[in-house]
């Protein structure tokens, strides 16, 4: 994905018994939601999650699909070498520092971790091309740990909604944490990611639309296209943050 400059505009803080509800409704719209990424296993969605950095899940699994074919392990992926797996993702913006990231991360698997993914943030957070986004993806859909990943959706939506108003990714990641009803947490991030993928979209939010309006904060929400007033602006918080999804 782009960079994301968010829109001027401001929710209010979204009331606290109004939390439940609103995920509830992301969830009954989203039941099976889970990582557009294709993987198999640990290795194989974290290789998917690096290479996802500002491109599409769509773009990474066109080239994940016969890389892990040709490279399903990391000792598969170092023999490959940088030149090898370059051919396979040339197609993904950034190719050639994740091509470094991908066989750098896979040597240190081999030397450091038996050739396993780790089921230790500061472990993931340690191998190249990893950070906390990563971490937590892999974290959650591969560990089954109940963390937050804030990509450029689930910041937006945080700001938007007042659910989790943050200045950084980090700041809407703790206030997610805080907020969120605990037998929600697992699948939190998904519901958000996909709600702000197809509805709550950058540009304008689909409010009409939309299952959760209800219990979301933003003031005014939108109309259809057909019922559009003139002066109607993008919405959003303003917080001075640019972000890059991951
Ligand atoms: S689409 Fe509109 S009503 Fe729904 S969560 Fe986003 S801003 Fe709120």
């Amino acid at each position: 994905m782009t960079e994301t400059t968010l829109p001027a505009a401001k929710a209010a803080r979204m009331p606290a018994k109004n939390v439940r509800p609103f995920m509830h409704a992301l969830s009954a719209h989203w039941p099976d939601a889970k990582t557009e990424l294709v993987y198999k296993d640990p290795y194989s969605l974290l290789v998917s999650v690096v290479l996802s950095a500002q491109a599409t899940d769509v773009s990474v699994n066109r080239a994940t699909g016969p890389l892990f074919l040709a490279a399903p392990t990391p000792a598969a992926m170092v023999a490959l070498g940088e030149g090898g797996l370059g051919g396979y993702i040339k197609s993904i913006g950034l190719w050639q520092g994740k091509a470094r990231a991908v066989i750098a991360l896979s040597k240190l698997l081999i030397e450091q971790h038996g050739g396993e993914v780790p089921h230790d943030r500061d472990a993931l957070e340690a191998l190249p091309g990893v950070g906390r986004k990563t971490a937590n993806v892999v974290l959650n859909v591969a560990f089954g740990e109940p963390t937050i990943a804030v990509d450029t959706h689930i910041f937006r939506l945080g700001n938007r909604t007042g659910l989790a108003p943050g200045k950084t990714p980090r700041a809407v990641e703790d206030a997610l944490l805080k907020r969120l009803p605990k037998d929600m947490l697992m699948h939190a991030h998904h519901w958000l990611i996909l709600h702000g993928r197809y509805i709550c979209k950058a540009r304008t939010p689909e409010c009409w639309r939309c299952q959760a309006a209800p219990w979301c904060a933003l003031q005014p929400k939108t109309t259809p296209p057909s019922e559009k007033r003139p002066s109607a602006k993008p919405h959003g918080r303003a917080t001075g943050v640019t972000i890059e999804d991951a």
